[in-house]
């Protein structure tokens, strides 16, 4: 991020610009908008500028800049569509302080103006750091047409309320109330006219003045693979009202992003927890948070009920009395296959599907190797990387065809996604050729559809 958003006060001071023409009329157009001192310095300004110096919106000198009349200004436009002039007035504004803007010259530009949606007192800002202006409009557009018009005058009047809302404790108490008024009360009332809005107001507080403060609450929360695009609309309300988020190691950086700027992040997937300790320490950490009231989520990889060791979380949380509830998540077996276009189970291939564990606690994990070396079985392998060659040799030993299909996905769902595809004589020597970092599902009896599709000489397709 080169440029940092931030809202600039600018009441009662002055913004200056150079230009008369079409850029600085869209600019002052947008600066009307402020509560600033606007000057324009221009020879030949456009009628439209002329009409709003008449009617004493912004101040016209019709003569070019000069040294010293850039002086106490927060902000300065070259609007004159002209490299040159630019040039000029931006040195001179420097000169006095000012931070610099010049229309279309992002180089030479201290700062750049965003794609504003105005629901005055609510601004949203959209920049794209000048790589993609249309993209910018698009989503303007977009928001435009998504937030009501109404949004400004509810904050307006919410903003005047803030006071007699502080009866309320401070926390989650005072922020339920304030969502319950943006986002079904207020807006209700507001049909019915201004006037109903304050009333509403009243009403709505002493509700929540006399509801009990919430109990603390767990939500196991799956976050799935990675994508947040994967997360269920359950899963994200949870990150929205989360007070407390406990997060494992393989949840990806949006998905975090997504939780409540206030909410306690905690890492419980941090190196430097003892493999025993860990999952006591993440109970303890759960139970205490839950127990000083707050709505925790713990947010575990595609989904928490699969190889999640939730039980033990449940159990901890069960001895205290405390409420929860499970948020089922996709599973990273799920984004694999359809990484590669293909079904888990497939009439007359395979009516059953085991998802088995690569290692457990006690190491490599036994499994039933007769049952699963049989043609036609499919196994979804999770933590399979490190115990590949002990699992090559069980199942050929216990009679697999060496040549069964496997397949290997690291980050499912995940712009690094990658692919491996080979056998079970070759996957450990393609493991180790591979050198995988991130986590990996292995699919064993599975091959890709379009590597399915060559092999009977079908019209292949291109895998995404
Ligand atoms: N509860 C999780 C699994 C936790 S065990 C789920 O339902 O997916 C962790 C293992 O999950 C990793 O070792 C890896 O095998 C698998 N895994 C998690 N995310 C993955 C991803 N994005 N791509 C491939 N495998 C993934």
């Amino acid at each position: 991020m080169n440029h940092f958003p931030i809202f600039l006060n600018v009441e009662g001071r002055r913004i200056v610009l150079s230009g008369g023409g079409e850029a600085a009329l869209a600019k002052l157009r947008l600066l009307l908008k402020t509560t600033a001192h606007l000057t324009v310095f221009s020879t030949d300004a456009v009628p439209q500028i002329r009409d709003w110096a008449a009617e004493g919106k912004l101040t016209l000198i019709e003569r070019p800049m000069g040294p010293g009349d850039a002086v106490c200004a927060a902000l300065f436009y070259g609007a004159d569509e002209d490299a040159e002039k630019d040039a000029r007035t931006a040195a001179i504004a420097r000169r006095d302080g000012a931070l610099v803007n010049i229309v279309d010259n992002l180089n030479d530009s201290a700062f750049i103006t965003p794609a504003i949606v105005d629901r005055d007192p609510v601004t949203i800002a959209i920049g794209t750091e000048g790589a993609a202006p249309v993209l910018a409009r698009a989503i303007k557009a977009d928001l435009e047409a998504r937030l009501p018009a109404t949004l400004g005058t509810l904050a307006r009047i919410g903003k005047g309320f803030r006071k007699m809302a502080e009866a309320l404790p401070f926390g989650r108490a005072r922020r339920d109330f304030w969502r319950d008024y943006y986002f079904s009360k207020g807006p209700a009332a507001l049909t019915q006219g201004q006037e109903s809005l304050n009333g509403a107001l009243d009403t709505l507080l002493s509700e929540h003045l006399q509801r009990k403060a919430r109990p603390g609450h767990v939500q196991f929360v799956g976050a799935g693979p990675g994508d947040p695009d994967l997360l269920t609309m359950k899963a994200r309300r949870a990150l929205d009202e989360a007070d407390v988020v406990i997060y494992d190691r393989l949840i990806s950086k949006p998905i975090l992003e997504l939780a409540r700027r206030e909410a306690v992040m905690i890492d419980a997937g941090k190196e430097g927890f003892g493999p025993s300790m860990s999952q006591a320490g993440i109970n303890a950490l759960i139970v205490h948070h839950a127990r000083s009231g707050a709505q925790v989520v713990r947010l575990k990889s595609g989904d928490a009920t699969v190889f999640g060791r939730l039980d033990e979380e449940i159990d901890a949380v069960d001895a205290e009395r405390i409420n929860w509830s499970i948020v089922p998540g996709i599973t990273s077996a799920s984004a694999a296959v359809a990484a590669i276009g293909q079904s888990l189970t497939k009439r007359e291939r395979n009516s059953s599907v085991r998802f088995l564990t690569g290692h457990d606690m006690k190491g490599f994990a036994d499994h039933d190797w007769r049952s699963l070396a049989r043609p036609g079985e499919v196994a979804a392998i999770y933590m399979g990387k490190k115990s590949a060659r002990f699992i090559q040799g069980r199942l050929i030993m216990h009679g697999a065809d060496r040549q069964t299909a496997v397949t290997v996905i690291e980050n499912a769902s995940r712009p690094e996604q990658h692919v491996l595809e080979t056998t079970l004589d070759a996957l450990p020597a393609a493991l180790d050729a591979a050198r995988m970092t991130g986590p990996a599902l292995m699919f064993y009896g599975l091959a890709p559809r379009a590597a399915v599709h060559a092999a009977n000489h079908l019209p292949q397709r291109e895998l995404a």
